[in-house]
């Protein structure tokens, strides 16, 4: 095989290998966005049930304050019941006094009550709205799960065509250069092993290449690597001579 169909093939396995690169990225992005959605829900959901935790202990409060107006409404039935059998003016101030005191309990308990039924409604409509929110981030979650599968379903398919066609590429290639592929692929960050100078650049690391270096990539009669980043330059589709400024 002359240099030129080497480095041919390789540029076609390139382009086969970058594609299942484009294809696995996307995938690894795609789990990631529905945990995130997930973690969301999550935090709502626990938002939704600190709140009627909330509304419980409100109620319990409540339940307390009519528990002590009760006890109130017994002890001024005792009061009134010891009012009617004294012996004396004395005694009569004494029990008003008390009367006077449990009247101002049930006043006050009534008030606490009122107080705490308006946090309750408060709190409910929070949770209205925040039910709401949670409903239709549901809703969005469902319909973004449902794509990602089809789209993990959908790549699985056309990640194995590709790998096959990557094998089969592969398997036009000398072992010793698919090696050197191979090797300057897993270092390279983009991937890209064999690249084209472009406007006179090396098509991996945009380094210039010097015009003769471009001549003798364009002639393709050796393996000319990039000095700056060892990436095989495959071709070029024509000299151009940098300009640099001074
Ligand atoms: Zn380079």
């Amino acid at each position: 095989m002359e240099i030129a169909e080497k480095l041919n093939a390789l540029l076609e396995l390139q382009a086969i290998d970058s594609q299942l690169d484009e294809l696995r990225k996307l995938r690894g992005d795609l789990p990631e966005e529905v945990r995130d959605l997930e973690d969301e829900l999550i935090g709502i959901e626990t938002r939704l049930k600190r709140f009627k935790s909330d509304i419980e202990s409100l109620e319990s409060e409540i339940a307390k304050h009519r528990l002590n107006k009760k006890d109130a409404d017994k002890l001024i039935a005792k009061y009134k019941e010891q009012q009617m059998n004294v012996r004396n003016n004395r005694e009569f101030d004494a029990i008003s006094k008390e009367l006077e005191g449990q009247e101002l309990e049930i006043q006050l308990a009534d008030r606490r009550i009122r107080e705490t039924e308006f946090k309750i409604r408060e709190k409910e409509e929070e949770m209205t709205s925040i039910q709401i929110a949670l409903d239709s981030r549901k809703i969005a979650l469902d319909v973004k799960k449902k794509e990602l599968e089809k789209l993990i379903a959908e790549s699985k398919e056309d990640e194995l065509k590709l790998i096959k066609q990557s094998e089969k590429q592969s398997a036009k290639i000398e072992e010793r250069l698919l090696n050197a592929y191979r090797r300057i692929r897993s270092n390279a960050k983009n991937g890209l092993a064999i690249v084209s100078v472009d406007r006179g650049a090396c098509g991996g690391c945009f380094n210039v290449v010097p015009p003769q270096r471009q001549a003798d990539i364009m002639d393709k009669q050796k393996i000319i690597v990039c000095e700056h980043c060892g990436r095989i330059l495959g071709g070029a589709e024509s000299i151009e001579v940098h300009k640099r400024r001074k």
